[in-house]
């Protein structure tokens, strides 16, 4: 079987491919047409986005798709970013200008009360139409600063709680994908495949 790539981010494409390759070796995972444009991410819901992704790359490129829809939900926020986690410091904004509005957000908000989730939901939509859904989340705190050179977007800033007190930015890309939000909802995925 072989599976479309809809995610046009390269750090997150990296991520699925090393996490199929052991959880769907069958599996071969076509890097995602330079041709196609882009879609609006305009859903409600983590779930609705990553349809919206994978359909529309099931649709142009006439295969299976793959997509993924993350956000960081940070308590003391109420729960956002959420589903607005790539445009949070605006329409334009960049993973930098996130994770400073992030931390400006925080400000001096005590440890306790820095406590946070990554959310993913990934979608496989089938040429017949068929669409299979899961979703995978790792509970952690937000850092009071960036830490790390790893990893991407708020990784830097991200300790998850089963590997605090390093972030995931600290972390080599095998240690995070054994407990990450994106690696837990491609391993799920796989089972309902
Ligand atoms: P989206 O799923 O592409 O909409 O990404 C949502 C936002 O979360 C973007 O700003 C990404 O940079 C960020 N993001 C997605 N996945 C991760 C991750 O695994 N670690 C850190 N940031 C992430």
């Amino acid at each position: 079987m072989r599976l479309v790539m809809a995610s046009a981010n390269p750090h997150k494409a990296v991520e699925i491919a090393a996490v199929l390759a052991e959880a769907m070796p069958a599996v071969e995972i076509v890097p995602r047409p330079s041709a196609l444009g882009d879609v609006a991410e305009d859903g409600e819901t983590l779930a609705d986005n990553a349809l919206i992704k994978a359909r529309f790359v099931c649709a142009a490129a006439g295969e299976p798709s793959i997509a993924d829809d993350t956000g960081l939900e940070v308590d003391a926020l109420g729960g956002a970013p959420g589903v607005h986690s790539a445009r949070y410091a605006g329409p334009e904004a960049d993973p930098v200008a996130n994770l400073a509005k992030l931390m400006a957000a925080l400000g001096e908000v005590p440890p306790p009360q820095r406590t946070a989730r990554f959310r993913t939901v990934v979608a496989v939509v089938l040429a017949d139409g068929s669409e299979i859904l899961a979703d995978g989340v790792v509970e952690g705190t937000i850092a009071s600063a960036p830490r790390g050179d790893g990893g991407f977007g708020y990784d830097p800033v991200f300790v998850p709680d089963e590997a605090a007190p390093l972030t995931f930015a600290e972390m080599s890309a095998e240690a995070k994908n054994q407990i990450s939000h994106r690696g837990r909802a491609l391993r799920a995925l796989a089972v309902r495949l």
